[in-house]
């Protein structure tokens, strides 16, 4: 059995990872979805398991200690982190699997698993990222500040990836996706 492929969904802060990944969950679920550990507070409606398994410092520190993690980064004082079993599992049973993390950790997956597909997503401008940021409404503005100053250094990430999905509309972005992972199907096919 070919093992799955592995997806990295990338980008900025505020770019619409998080949405778009919804997208294709609801367009594509045949696709797997890893489920990040963080120690960031739940936002209204986010539930344990579904969003991310949220824990404290110290059950994030004993993670990383055991092994148990693929990858993890600190973003805005808050640890994020993917559960490495799980990928390793879901690769082995042929599946696909896609990541929506931040770029510290796209780079630490690619030295791992240099034959993953990597895509960055962009926003449409600079500006409206600033306008997606603060609009979100769900942080202070010293989080908002510092999210948009790590976003813009987080742009010049682009280059390292296979491939840039600009998220101007939502059901667009997903069709790029999609397309994205026809494409790296056909391409195995010749092996
Ligand atoms: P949020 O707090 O808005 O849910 O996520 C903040 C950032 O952390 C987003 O850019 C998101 O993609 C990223 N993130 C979520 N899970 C992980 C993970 O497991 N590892 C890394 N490195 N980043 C993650």
């Amino acid at each position: 059995m070919n093992r799955g492929l592995l997806i990295v969904l990338s980008g900025p802060s505020g770019v619409g990872k998080g949405t778009v990944c919804a997208a294709l969950r609801r367009k594509l679920p045949d696709l797997t979805y890893s489920v990040s550990a963080t120690t960031r507070a739940p936002r209204a409606g986010e539930k344990d398991g579904v969003n991310y398994f949220f824990r404290t410092r110290e059950q994030f520190q004993d993670m990383i200690a055991n092994d148990a993690l693929l990858e993890y980064a600190e973003y805005v004082g808050n640890y994020y982190g993917t559960p490495r079993e799980f990928v390793e599992q879901t690769l082995s049973e042929g599946k696909d699997i896609i990541l929506e993390i931040e770029v510290q950790g796209a780079v630490k997956v690619r030295e791992k698993f240099p034959e993953g597909i990597f895509v960055f997503l962009l926003p449409p401008s600079l500006r409206e990222l600033k306008e997606r940021i603060t609009g979100r409404g769900t942080e202070s503005q010293a989080t908002i500040d510092h999210r948009l100053s790590v976003a813009v250094q987080e742009m010049n990430l682009l280059e390292h990836y296979d491939y840039a999905v600009v998220n101007d509309e939502i059901d667009t972005a997903c069709h790029r996706v999609e397309a994205i992972l026809i494409a790296e199907h056909c391409k195995r096919e010749r092996f």
